[in-house]
């Protein structure tokens, strides 16, 4: 067999093509340089576009629907019992990805980026080594943006060769609808998916290592969604871990241990989804000279430039919250710092969405972060049980909260939990961006019955202007 080898020439080598690498590339491209972008998978548009965000999104809106026919039994409208043909939906969960894979592919394109799909490394600060099916390309680069991403925790003791065994990628192949299906990590991705596999039949248990599931959001705003899912799914175990997993002709036998630990169970699959660990250490960074913590992180400053100052580092791969938009954001400053631009990453927050049913949503000071740092706050939540809107598409458990600095009135974080939460807090953070105080937010004038009210209505509960609902004076 011969292997190819070729050289390329560029001004930016962009490792890593999911959206912090894509939107950097195009950033770069956009400012006149000369790019190339690196993929070691056949599709561009990474974790998020393939097996995350964008797939269980797709399928996410067919649980929503299935839920939905089902509760519209008790306003008089009944559906047949829905026949699932998993066929079908794979096949439209993957029109969606190839929809958006064609976009980008577009768009590579007419910015004349040049494409290498292969696994990349550093061979020095200023060579990159890809090897691709078709051979390996040397890679001469003046300035790197690595974007190499993550990959999703494992708890060593488990059988991962059992397909019965999944991560969040195995999960959205929808290879088959278990009858008892549990998730190992009451977080985002265990939630999410949990919501779909619920939807299509299996019966979910939940085991989770802390004392709430979303840990890192206000148990206040949690609660409407625990409350909902605890009715829907057999088990939700909290600070509770899995000790061990069997591998056996029945199913996966499962031990646990901790608070809520039931006596062991035996599953006919189980999800495992306890975070994400980033890939700093399996792109040869040491031969360029690029520190890369224990964990793998890459650290970088506000420009996005590891210690060595013509290598940017971008996404998951540079720390926490490990988010798509996150990664989008820093794939600008990294461009457009590299391409002489004056640009750092100084936003100040990065909102999280848990598109579950219902939807949680945070930005900015969580309450419990306020309380940690000592700040004297006002707070508000304004129960969606008072929204004609959210009563007339049948919901009552939403609740949309916000706090302010109880000197100044400005808002510091929101939180809302309720059909569409994921769409509504972005209001909160353009008002975070501009510095908005309560009257601010209070004397905007929403348009009516929306749920956005709800954000205007939380800030007069704050300026004590609110007619919605009585709040009684102290
Ligand atoms: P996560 O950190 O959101 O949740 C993991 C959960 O597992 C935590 O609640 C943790 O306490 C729990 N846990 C850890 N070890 C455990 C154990 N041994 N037993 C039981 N529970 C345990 O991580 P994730 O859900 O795997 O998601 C990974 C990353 O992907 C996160 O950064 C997340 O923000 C991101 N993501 C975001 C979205 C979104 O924005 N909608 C969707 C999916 C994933």
């Amino acid at each position: 067999m011969t292997t190819n080898t070729s050289n390329l020439d560029t001004e930016i080598v962009v490792l890593g093509g999911g959206p912090g690498g894509y939107t950097a590339a195009f950033r770069a491209a956009d400012l006149g340089k000369k790019v190339v972008l690196v993929e070691r998978y056949p599709v561009i548009g990474g974790v998020c576009l393939n097996v995350g965000c964008i797939p269980s999104k797709a399928l996410l809106h067919i649980a929503q629907v299935l839920h939905e026919t089902e509760e519209f039994e008790q306003y008089g409208i009944t559906f047949n019992k829905p026949k699932i043909d998993l066929d079908k939906v794979r096949a439209w969960k993957a029109s969606v990805t190839k929809t958006l894979n064609d976009g980008l592919a577009g768009l590579v394109k007419q910015r004349k980026i040049t494409l290498v799909h292969g696994v990349g490394k550093f061979t020095s600060a200023n060579t990159l080594s890809v090897e691709g099916d078709s051979g390996t390309t040397t890679v001469n680069f003046q300035q790197a943006i690595i974007a190499a991403g993550s990959h999703p925790t494992k708890i060593p003791a488990f059988p991962y060769d059992d397909p019965r065994l999944m991560d969040s990628t195995d999960a959205l192949e929808l290879k088959s609808i278990p009858k008892k299906l549990l998730i190992v990590g009451g977080g985002i991705i265990g939630l999410e998916m949990a919501t779909v596999y619920h939807a299509l039949g299996s019966e979910i248990s939940v085991v989770e290592l802390m004392d709430q599931i979303i840990p890192g959001c206000d148990k206040d705003l949690i609660r409407p969604l625990h409350n909902r899912i605890k009715k829907q799914y057999k088990n939700i175990w909290l600070e509770t871990k899995v000790s061990s997993i069997a591998a056996e002709k029945k199913g996966l036998t499962v031990t646990f241990e901790g608070k809520d630990a039931p006596i062991s169970e035996t599953f006919d699959a189980v999800l495992v989804a306890v975070g994400r660990q980033p890939n700093g250490k399996s792109i040869d960074a040491g031969k360029a000279g690029i520190n890369v913590d224990e964990h793998g992180f890459i650290p970088v400053d506000k420009q996005q430039r590891t210690n060595i100052a013509h290598i940017f580092a971008i996404g998951d791969v540079v720390g926490n919250p490990m988010l798509a938009h996150k990664a989008v954001h820093e794939g600008k400053v990294a461009a457009e710092v590299a391409a002489g631009h004056k640009a750092a990453f100084d936003a100040l927050t990065i909102p999280s969405v848990a598109y579950t049913d219902p939807e949680v949503a945070w930005m900015g000071l969580t309450e419990n972060q306020a309380k940690q740092q000592g700040i004297d706050y006002d707070k508000a939540a304004f129960p969606w049980a008072a929204s004609g809107r959210s009563l007339s598409i049948g919901r009552k458990e939403g609740m949309t909260k916000i706090i302010t600095d109880k000197a100044t009135g400005r808002i510091l974080g929101a939180g809302m939990v309720g059909t569409n939460a994921g769409e509504l807090i972005a209001e909160a953070v353009l008002a975070l961006e501009m510095g908005a105080d309560a009257d601010d937010i209070g004397l905007t004038i929403h348009p009516h019955p929306t749920l956005s009210e709800t954000f205007a209505f939380a800030a007069e509960m704050i300026t004590g202007t609110i007619t919605d609902i009585y709040v009684k004076k102290n």
